[in-house]
């Protein structure tokens, strides 16, 4: 029960990664209010899930790389229990494509979609805890970002700028008593690699120490960690969590 009185945001909380993310909190006593973009029925199988755990869990529809769906989804968390501890930045998307062949819309979608989530929820997440003068926030990262990989120059591009956007805001938020972190995960079992060459799935696992894919619980460990009180003296750092692949 760490996260008992806490109020929690997490945005593509729905499913994959988030889903995982939004339950640990709920399983650790949370109020945790999850963000997604247009699937209902995984949002209703969610609140169904979480029936029973000890914290609960709320959804709300919402474009988080938008402004109006950044604010309307801060200011109805914060309105559960009038103020916000964490924010978990995890929503995002892959459009995959070698560069040559890649249009622009593919590219301003991943760039969009990973990037423009950080300004406006971080914006407005970070109003609600600098009264308090206390809150955390983890940003979901990939070794994308870090060590690149062909096909995905628009989705490393973005998820490098987390890593730095993280950096920056820690620098920023640390005298005010929040901490910034990201989590920067590996091959994690989701839609979201369901969805990529297989050949290209296993020749990444075959490279790392542990040789498997990773689960999303393993991602949602690293952030209730992150979050939590055994992390007040970690900020600015991009965790790795990706079964020694990097
Ligand atoms: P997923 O596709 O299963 O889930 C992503 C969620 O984000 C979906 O619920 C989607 O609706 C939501 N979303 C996307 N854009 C949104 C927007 N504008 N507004 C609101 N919600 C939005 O993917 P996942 O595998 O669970 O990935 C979650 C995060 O982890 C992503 O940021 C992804 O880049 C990152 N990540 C995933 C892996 C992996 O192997 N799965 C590895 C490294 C990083």
């Amino acid at each position: 029960m760490e996260f008992k009185d806490s109020t929690v945001v997490v945005t593509g909380g729905t499913r994959g990664i988030g889903r995982a993310i939004t339950l640990a909190f709920a399983r650790e006593g949370a109020a945790v209010h999850a963000a997604y973009l247009c699937n209902d029925d995984a949002a209703r199988s969610l609140i169904d899930e979480a029936s029973g755990l000890p914290g609960t869990v709320s959804v709300f529809r919402a474009d988080v790389s938008t402004s109006e769906g950044a604010i309307g989804l801060i200011n109805s968390a914060a309105a559960l229990s009038g103020h916000i501890d964490v924010l978990v930045n995890n929503a995002g998307i892959i459009r995959d494509c070698y560069l040559a062949m890649m249009s622009e819309d593919d590219w301003e979608a991943v760039i969009r979609s990973n990037i423009n989530p950080l300004f406006h929820c971080c914006k407005w997440g970070l109003r609600k805890m600098m009264g308090r003068r206390r809150g955390s926030i983890v940003n979901i990262s990939s070794i994308s970002g870090l060590i690149g990989t062909p096909g995905q120059a628009n989705y490393a591009a973005s998820k490098g700028a987390v890593v730095s956007f993280t950096k920056s805001l820690a620098r920023e938020a640390g005298p005010m008593g929040i901490r910034v972190n990201a989590v920067t995960a590996g091959m994690i079992k989701t839609e979201m690699t369901s969805s990529l060459k297989q050949e290209l799935v296993e020749k990444v696992l075959k490279g790392s120490a542990l040789g498997r894919i990773g689960t999303p619980e393993e991602i949602a460990d690293a952030v209730l960690f992150l979050s939590s009180e055994r992390a007040s003296y970690i900020t600015g750092q991009a965790l790795v969590v990706d079964g020694g692949i990097v």
